[in-house]
């Protein structure tokens, strides 16, 4: 992982304590609507950067996962395809498929 990318998340998560920091915080104080609303907001505002800081913190690592899974399906369907691609056996001539000659045993070349 990236520095910046740590960076970011770290950032993210102190935003996100921040905001339920203040929440409590607000909680506690048992102040008036208006505050509690205009606290309110600034928490769902910080919560919400902080929330975002981390996704995009952690977004090059989903889309390594993502690809290398992808990659992963890739050579599995490859794999498949070439098991069942039928080929001319060299030892025996006759024509077969997956990794060894149905007939004559040979590994195929
Ligand atoms: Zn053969």
């Amino acid at each position: 992982m990236k520095t910046k990318d740590v960076v970011k998340i770290v950032i993210g998560v102190i935003l996100v304590l921040g905001g339920v920091a203040a929440g409590l915080g607000v909680a506690a104080g048992g102040s008036g609507a208006e505050d509690a609303l205009a606290a309110l907001f600034v928490v769902i505002a910080d919560c919400g950067v902080g929330a975002a800081l981390i996704l995009w913190g952690t977004a090059a690592r989903r889309r390594a996962r993502r690809e290398a899974e992808a990659a992963k399906q890739a050579a599995s369907e490859a794999e498949q395809k070439r098991l069942l691609t039928p080929w001319l056996c060299p030892a025996c001539g006759a024509q077969t498929k997956g990794d060894v000659c149905e007939y004559c045993g040979s590994v195929r070349p």
